[in-house]
């Protein structure tokens, strides 16, 4: 008889165990503290340069209401990538910034109003309904970093085999498991290096820096936020949910899956690291790869560890009429006034 799918039900019910087993009878702060070295771990340690690389490739060029340069970072060795900086106009002295972390698609260029070749965006936006341009609209100077494996980013063998093969997740997700280590180890790691040249920027006010990340740029946000405190708030889109009711119940992505996780913690668990800071999750209610339950069952449990570190009013929802898309309706003037 065929029980794989009571096989695999028992081993997460069992990671659950083990996940109950190590936290029983901890302190919350002791528990947080062992789940953040465990995430740590999980991520892999990366060699850093002694001085993060910051060069710029573009000049400032004037767009609607701001102004767009790009340059050029390099944090882990023998890596570099672009970054688009937006920056509002007739803006002066040190302002709120944020980190712009885009999902599966082409790069930073799809959030910051532009098509792949770096033309003008024509006609209705697409499911990052641009986000990084709404945000520096609002005032915030915008980082919007390339990461690795989208656009740019993709390795010389996709793009040879085609030219618009949409990523190089698979050969550069499992071709790191092989050595031991993740690909969102790789991209949290770049991350963090390009939060420390943004903090360094002489327009930006390293006390007021938060991040959004739409997708598998979300998954990248709340890492990078859960290990640097510097990050102040937060926005997670079309993304939070529970690791069970989302990408263990829909077919995703490769670069989604660390080995091990889930006997260190559930997804809603490793997104309260970021508690007491302030924190928005935002989903479609039709989002078909994060399901609007899982996302309750995640708001819930979010709920419950914000209020037990007395900070309840940190959190917010907003689950909106759609599907897997940037909507920005509530969560950007939310950040926009944590930042302020
Ligand atoms: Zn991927």
């Amino acid at each position: 008889m065929w029980t794989g799918d009571a096989f695999l039900e028992r081993l997460y019910v069992e990671a659950g165990l083990t996940r109950a087993a190590a936290a029983a009878g901890l302190p919350p702060d002791l528990r947080r503290e062992r789940l953040l070295e465990s995430v740590k771990e999980s991520l892999g340690a990366w060699e850093r340069q002694s001085e993060i690389g910051c060069s710029v490739m573009e000049e400032e060029s004037e767009c609607d209401g701001y102004s767009r340069s790009r340059v050029e970072l390099s944090v882990v060795p023998d890596l570099s990538f672009g970054a688009y900086i937006l920056k509002p106009a007739g803006a002066a002295g040190k302002l709120p910034g944020v980190i712009a972390v885009h999902g599966h698609g082409y790069g930073s260029r799809q959030i910051c109003g532009m098509q792949a070749n770096g033309a003008k965006t024509v006609g209705k936006p697409d499911i990052h309904n641009q986000f990084a341009v709404q945000l520096v609209r609002r005032g915030m100077i915008v980082i919007a970093p390339d990461v690795i494996g989208f656009g740019e980013r993709r390795m010389q063998a996709d793009v040879d085999r085609d030219a618009d093969a949409p990523s190089s997740c698979y050969r550069m997700a499992t071709q790191l498991l092989m050595l031991g280590r993740t690909l969102t180890g790789l991209r949290v790691a770049e991350m963090l290096g390009a939060l420390e040249a943004f903090a360094g920027m002489r327009e930006v006010d390293p006390e007021r820096i938060g991040i959004v990340g739409f997708s598998g740029g979300a998954l990248i946000a709340f890492l990078t936020a859960a290990l640097d405190t510097r990050l102040r708030a937060s926005v997670l889109i079309g993304f939070p949910n529970t690791f069970k009711d989302s990408i263990m119940a829909v077919h995703h992505c490769v670069c989604n899956f660390t080995p091990g996780v889930l006997t260190q913690a559930e997804l809603p668990e490793l997104m309260g690291l970021i508690a007491p800071r302030p924190l928005f999750l935002e989903s479609g209610e039709r989002d078909p790869i994060f399901p609007a339950a899982g996302f309750l069952r995640a708001a819930d449990d979010l709920r419950s560890i914000y209020r037990s570190r007395q900070a309840e009013e940190a959190l917010s929802f907003d689950l909106f009429p759609g599907g897997h898309e940037v909507s920005g309706r509530r969560s950007f003037d939310w950040l926009k006034d944590r930042l302020s």
